[in-house]
């Protein structure tokens, strides 16, 4: 129960919320909402609204709201030993039993695990690691990152350059001239609609190619990229493209960074979406699904080739300069091991395979023939809607319409959280996977409603 009735308030007042529009909501043009509690896919709000959560709060609580089991396990650690530090080889059994578990299930190759809080500061952490890697090997040049446009790696100076969207960059000076950006693998949106899938591929080859040799391979360090783009706008990538990549980048000794902020730990059916597209990372960028969001921790998995070279790093150097106060947080810790354990028992990886893949095939059913889809396209417990103006000539329709937004609320209105990506008119589903084929027959039907009744 909710003790304060001046919240609305407090909130406008005080509350400095990410990614939002700041003047609407000081103005109290935009809504607020006040969640108060979740069970399974469905959150609720102070009006009492039951809303089915079909985007997992950001694409993470994908164990479903309410688990008593993770819940128990913090407030066990809590009680026993909420914090110490993990400098100088300090450990706590929860921080060591879940680098075990995730190296145990991480792809082949990988050796160590190093725990942030969030996807940025983890990327962060990569790309400091990369730069001390080739400093390392004696190539101090070898220092940019390639980044894909639309690719969504974080918010934060360097994470926010690494990311391929606009609105992250537009007034706050990024993208840091260490990072460049090259084609989107966005079959969908390529500019020849002549071409074939494969042809397709061939030419985000290519367009990498050139970057490569217009930079100088001697300066390019790493790529990264998420192995399905998330934020971006929920695409696949076109057959072939990650094997075309990875042999463009070994020929030029270029690391790869997978980011599986959202894809690690299931969401495509698979334990990490490397293991799903054949990627083999240097590194691997984790968070969200690692806790399901119980508590903040993320991580990124360094492969044996660099750590090998980072331990040669500290022997020439010292102690390595890089660590956060809340590495490796016992309480995000012993939430990780308890989420990953309820994955494993509740068969969860299977189940966003098998409902992902139904919601994925009804959704299509339901609207690809409609005259204001263009696309709808999907991978495990990942779905999206693309709407066009024009679907025979691929006309999009002028940003300041807003269609996208405007059906995720009429769509909430019915009582379905769905997600207005950021760039284009795209509708994006990311539920937890515990989802039911009833509630993926009810997120499908209604968005169907709201679309069918939408005047475009
Ligand atoms: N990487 C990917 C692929 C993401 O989707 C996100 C967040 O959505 C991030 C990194 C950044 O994570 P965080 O918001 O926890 O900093």
């Amino acid at each position: 129960m909710l003790k304060n009735d001046q919240l609305d308030q407090w909130d406008r007042e005080n509350f400095f919320h990410p990614s939002t529009h700041l003047a609407q909501h000081a103005r109290g043009e935009s809504p607020t909402r006040i969640v108060t509690g979740g069970s399974g896919c469905h959150i609720v709000d102070r009006e009492g609204n039951k809303l089915l959560d079909a985007f997992a709060g950001l694409y993470c609580v994908n164990v479903g709201y309410g688990r008593k089991e993770i819940a128990e396990a913090i407030a066990d650690q809590a009680k026993e030993l909420a914090y110490y530090h993990s400098y100088v080889g300090h450990g706590t059994e929860a921080s060591i039993t879940l680098a075990k578990m995730i190296l145990d299930r991480a792809p082949k190759n990988m050796s160590k695990v190093y725990f942030g809080l969030g996807g940025s500061d983890a990327n962060e952490t990569n790309v400091k690691l990369i730069w001390y890697y080739n400093n390392i090997l004696g190539r101090p040049e070898k220092k940019k990152i390639i980044s894909r446009w639309r690719g969504y790696h974080g918010s934060g100076l360097m994470t926010g350059s690494l990311t391929g969207l606009e609105l992250f960059h537009k007034k706050f000076d990024l993208p840091l001239e260490q990072v460049v950006h090259t084609e989107a693998p966005y079959f969908f949106r390529r500019e020849n609609a002549e071409q074939t899938e494969s042809e397709f591929v061939a030419h985000c080859v290519a367009e990498l190619e050139t970057l490569i040799s217009l930079e100088g391979a001697d300066t390019i360090a790493a790529f990264i990229g998420e192995p399905i783009l998330g934020t971006g706008g929920i695409v696949p990538p076109p057959a072939g493209y990650w094997a075309a990549i990875q042999e463009v980048l070994k020929k030029h000794d270029i690391l790869l960074v997978a980011d599986e902020v959202v894809t690690g730990f299931g969401r495509l059916g698979t334990m990490f979406g490397s293991e799903h597209y054949g990627i083999e990372p240097d590194l691997i960028t984790i968070a969200k699904g690692m806790t399901s969001a119980y508590a903040p921790l993320s991580g990124s998995i360094v492969g044996e080739k660099m750590w090998t070279v980072l331990e040669k790093g500290t022997d020439e150097n010292g102690p390595i300069g890089h660590g956060w106060t809340y590495s490796a947080h016992p309480i995000g810790a012993a939430a990780g091991v308890a989420n990953l354990n309820l994955i494993d028992s509740l068969g969860l990886i299977e189940n966003a395979g098998t409902v992902g893949s139904y919601l994925n095939v009804q959704m299509r059913q339901a609207l690809h023939e409609h005259p204001h889809v263009g696309d709808v396209r999907g991978e495990g417990m990942m779905c999206a809607i693309e709407f066009v103006a024009d679907k025979e000539k691929r006309n999009f329709f002028d940003p300041a319409q807003k269609i996208g937004p405007q059906i995720a609320a009429g769509l909430l209105e019915k009582g379905v959280i769905g997600r207005a990506m950021p760039q284009g008119d795209i509708l994006g589903f990311a539920p937890p996977f515990c989802l039911t084929k009833e509630e993926a027959d009810e997120v499908v039907s209604k968005t169907t409603d709201v679309v069918k009744s939408f005047s475009f």
